[in-house]
């Protein structure tokens, strides 16, 4: 899911960390490092940012099995 990356830095300058999440939001991305020059209030440091985007988009994982779908006969 992390696709080998574990960091990144943003535009203004804060450092992000990326961890496995739990079910529902398969990434945590963590503001590891605040920049002193960022304008932004809600990056605070070491606090979980949510990536909205990733919970608009529909789930690329499978989910439980459809009740029915994987029975095997008699
Ligand atoms: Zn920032």
């Amino acid at each position: 899911m992390l696709k080998g990356f574990t960091h990144a830095r943003l535009s203004c300058g804060c450092r992000l960390s990326f961890r496995e999440g739990v079910e529902g939001s398969p990434v945590t991305v963590v503001l590891e490092r605040k920049a002193p020059g960022c304008p932004h209030t809600f990056h605070v440091e070491s606090l979980p940012l949510f990536d909205h985007r990733e919970a608009l988009r529909p789930s690329t994982r499978l989910g439980p099995p459809e009740a029915g779908e994987f029975e095997e006969e008699g």
